[in-house]
């Protein structure tokens, strides 16, 4: 079959001919429909320090997958031929504290699909069927595509009540902008959106940003006087993995906010705790999604309407892959779409 591999420790993907995995007894078969291309994938094709310390050469990588059953190992219930099917990319491992008490998001010892173990660039992809996701009839092939972000949307998003609060979102990749629909939809009041990508902006202001703030020049009380707060934000969500967006965030918080974070900073980060300390402020982090609790919300929020093909803006062909990681380096894109038949 057609792959897309991490062949040497140098920058690049290859696409290449690889033997068709075969599923164990417990796993799933799916041939691949369209896959979507992750920063995660960008770290990996550009052979970062974290893609150096992570990433087993060679490795078929991706993660961000939507595909049809074909097969199912003899221990395999509850799945048949042709059912439309996307993963959870976390492998989990079945027998730690969390795993046992249903908590599976917790486990210490999870393996990433298309990170530490074989991905879903490629036409076809085993796992468990115990991470296997069945959509309902009728979704967009597009949205289930990339059902695995926004996962990571909607697990940050509803991480604390935003009935009626204000919320910052620092960063509107995709992301962010996932994230920024699901609090809207969960009935925020005002929901500012910060990024330094006038592109992805204007996009936030498409999705239905209350104000969508380029920092490089305005700042965040700047947005606070515009939109009339007297306090700061209640919630935070920070999607940039940027450190001064966070500082930023910290400082223009609400005396009890939440902050739920979810972009990962290449570093260490320093920031003055007397501010998390005196302002009485939470702050969660994420990774990843909540198995299946967060699965089972973003099927209902689209079944229930919620729109988030805004955030997807480029369609390639398998084989033009360079073209969709040149868009996604450039900045000028939101959700990039491979397509394998
Ligand atoms: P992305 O890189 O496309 O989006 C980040 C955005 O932040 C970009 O648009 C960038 O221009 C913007 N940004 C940069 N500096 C900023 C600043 N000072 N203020 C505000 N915005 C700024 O990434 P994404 O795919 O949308 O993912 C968002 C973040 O979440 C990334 O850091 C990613 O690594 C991380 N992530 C975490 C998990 C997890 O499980 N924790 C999963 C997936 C992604
Ligand atoms: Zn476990």
């Amino acid at each position: 079959m057609k792959a897309l591999v991490k062949r040497h420790a140098t920058p690049g993907l290859w696409l290449e001919d690889v033997p068709e995995p075969e599923p164990g007894p417990n796993d799933v078969l799916i041939r691949i429909d369209r896959t979507g291309i992750c920063g995660t994938d960008l770290h990996i094709y550009n052979w970062d320090a974290w893609a150096q310390k992570t990433i087993p050469v060679p490795l078929v990588i991706g993660h961000e997958f939507v595909g049809e059953v074909v097969a199912a190992g003899p221990n395999v219930g509850g799945f048949h031929r042709g059912d439309l099917v996307s993963g959870e990319g976390h492998i989990t491992c079945g027998y730690c504290r969390h795993c046992l008490a249903g908590q599976r998001h917790l486990c210490p010892r999870t393996q990433g699909v298309g990170v530490n173990r074989p991905g879903a660039f490629a036409e076809y992809l085993s796992i468990p069927a115990s991470n296997v996701w069945k959509h309902a009839p009728g979704i967009d092939r597009d949205v289930a595509a990339i059902f695995d972000p926004f996962g990571n949307a909607v697990h940050t998003a509803l991480s604390f009540p935003v009935l009626g609060e204000d919320v910052l979102i620092t960063g509107a990749g995709p992301i962010g902008l996932m994230a920024l629909a699901v609090v809207r939809r969960a009935s925020a009041r005002y929901i500012a959106v910060t990024d330094v990508n006038p592109h992805r902006l204007e996009l936030a202001k498409k999705m239905g940003a209350t104000l969508a703030i380029d920092v490089r020049s305005r700042t965040l009380a700047d947005a606070q006087k515009e939109l009339g707060l007297l306090e700061g934000f209640d919630v935070g969500l920070e999607m940039s993995g940027n450190p001064q967006a966070f500082r930023d965030m910290l400082a223009n918080m609400a005396h009890g906010g939440r902050i739920a974070m979810l972009g990962i900073p290449e570093k260490e980060v320093a920031i003055d705790w007397n501010t998390v300390i005196f302002n009485m402020l939470t702050i969660k982090g994420i990774y990843g999604r909540e198995m299946y609790e967060t699965w089972y919300k973003m099927s209902e929020l689209i079944q229930t309407g919620l729109d988030i093909s805004p955030v997807i803006t480029h369609r390639f062909r398998f084989d033009e892959f360079e073209q969709g990681f040149a868009v996604m380096k450039s900045g000028l894109s939101g959700k990039v779409i491979l397509n394998w038949r």
